[in-house]
């Protein structure tokens, strides 16, 4: 008999998740419906490039409705409203949708308040394009970045938007008059990940001459002076600010049976299912928090493909074997070079080590190249080849009433 898969989420995981589920299974074997918001898939690593002008929105994203075409699944733009794993069920805004599996892949929700506000960070697409924007007209001045809590999405993207904004100050020859400041929670650049790459960060800080200011939680904003102050009472003045704001569970998470206290998801390792409700799976920045792994696109990756073999599993009675990955990677644009972050968190979800064991590779031109090119794999990879990839809604509407 036929089984519904529903996924609840059509970004990195849920896309990810969705063409898997179709290339894996035979025909008849599964029905997959797949639930966003957004008519688009997003890929979020480029919005730093929309932010400097390399990308248009339209380069950075594929209608997800492009997965109907290419891979039979059902694609329904709806808002998530709550999740009752009790009854299997999903209430959206266009309905209520049952499911004998379900993988979550919601993300996590980027929520500004009155201390980042005006002070736009390039984590959703729109923000980008306002930094775009307000870019334009820099002629220097201080610049601050910093996160407003941890964890957010792509740890060490903080620090790639500061070496960018150091290449574009030196391009304006406006760098002598553009002191770069980025502020964390963290006392030490990326000391979650270990003391390599502490190491690492600093010499790119020196390098990329790019001041960290560690220890800084952003307790208030005071507007007319331009001034950011911690909870310690530290302050830093600035022209030219980037905050990125707190990110939050998804709410259908938060207050559903399926959250943990603090509102992500739960899920047990290896296996990434709820410990209470084995037929839910979760994925990527909603659980991310839970299982101690930082927000990375990789991860969310890896994890769907590893839960699409758990439900072939489930169904098929046998073993699939898609191992699961512990191995993330963050390929950084420093503007100047390409460096890559590589972690392993095996020995950290083991409990046999307090951090990931990471390495700084870079920087080298070519690694820029390598960043191209895997933006290029991604789209491909889940929506055909270029030529044949539908870049808006409209031209896949255009295309369905010519065939
Ligand atoms: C600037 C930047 C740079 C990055 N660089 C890297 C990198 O180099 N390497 C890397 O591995 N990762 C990187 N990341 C992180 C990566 O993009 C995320 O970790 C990844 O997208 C998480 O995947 P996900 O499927 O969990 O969530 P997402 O990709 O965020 O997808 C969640 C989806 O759920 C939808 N949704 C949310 N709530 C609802 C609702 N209530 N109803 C319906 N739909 C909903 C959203 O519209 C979205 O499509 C970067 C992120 C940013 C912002």
């Amino acid at each position: 008999m036929t089984k519904r898969v529903l996924i609840l989420g059509g970004g990195t995981g849920g896309a990810v998740a969705a063409t898997r589920l179709h290339r894996w299974t035979h025909e008849g074997e599964v029905e997959v419906v797949l639930v966003d918001k957004s008519p688009w898939h997003e890929y979020r690593p480029s919005y730093l490039w929309v932010m400097n002008g390399k990308r248009e929105p339209d380069e950075v994203r594929r209608p997800l409705k492009t997965l109907e075409r290419r891979c039979g699944i059902k694609v329904i733009e709806a808002e998530v409203l709550s999740i009752d794993p009790t009854t299997r069920s999903v209430r959206t805004t266009a309905g209520d949708l049952e499911y004998d599996f379900l993988i979550v892949s919601l993300g996590a929700v980027v929520q500004p308040d009155e201390l980042s506000s005006g002070l736009e960070a390039p984590w959703e697409l729109d923000y980008a394009m306002v930094l775009r924007e307000r870019l334009a007209s820099f002629q220097g001045g201080r610049i601050v970045v910093g996160p407003m809590s941890w964890p957010y999405r792509c740890p060490p993207a903080p620090f790639e938007v500061a070496f960018m904004l150091r290449y574009l100050s030196e391009q304006r020859g406006i760098a002598d008059k553009t002191p770069i400041t980025v502020f964390h929670p963290w006392k030490q650049p990326m000391e979650v990940f270990g003391p390599l790459m502490v190491a690492g960060f600093q010499r790119f800080l020196k390098q990329f001459d790019v001041t960290f200011k560690g220890d800084f939680t952003l307790a208030s904003h005071d507007r007319e002076r331009k001034r950011l102050t911690s909870t310690k009472g530290e302050s830093l003045d600035y022209d030219w600010g980037v905050v990125i704001p707190r990110h939050v569970p998804p709410a259908a998470v938060a207050q559903s049976p399926l959250a943990t206290e603090s509102g992500y998801m739960d899920v047990k390792l290896p296996s990434m299912q709820h410990p209470v409700f084995p037929e839910v799976f979760g994925v990527g920045d909603a659980v991310a928090p839970t299982i101690g792994l930082g927000m990375a696109g990789v991860f969310a990756h890896f994890q769907a493909e590893h839960v699409v073999t758990q439900i072939l599993d489930r169904i098929r009675g046998v073993y699939t074997g898609e191992l699961y990955n512990t191995v993330g990677i963050c390929v950084m644009d420093t503007g100047y070079v390409g460096a890559a972050v590589w972690c392993d968190f095996g020995p950290k979800l083991r409990g046999e080590s307090q951090v990931p064991d990471c390495r700084l590779i870079g920087g080298m031109r070519a690694m820029r190249a390598v960043k191209v090119a895997f933006e290029k794999l991604w789209f491909t990879n889940l929506f055909g080849p270029e030529e044949e990839q539908a870049k808006t809604p409209l031209a896949l509407e255009q295309e369905a009433q010519l065939s």
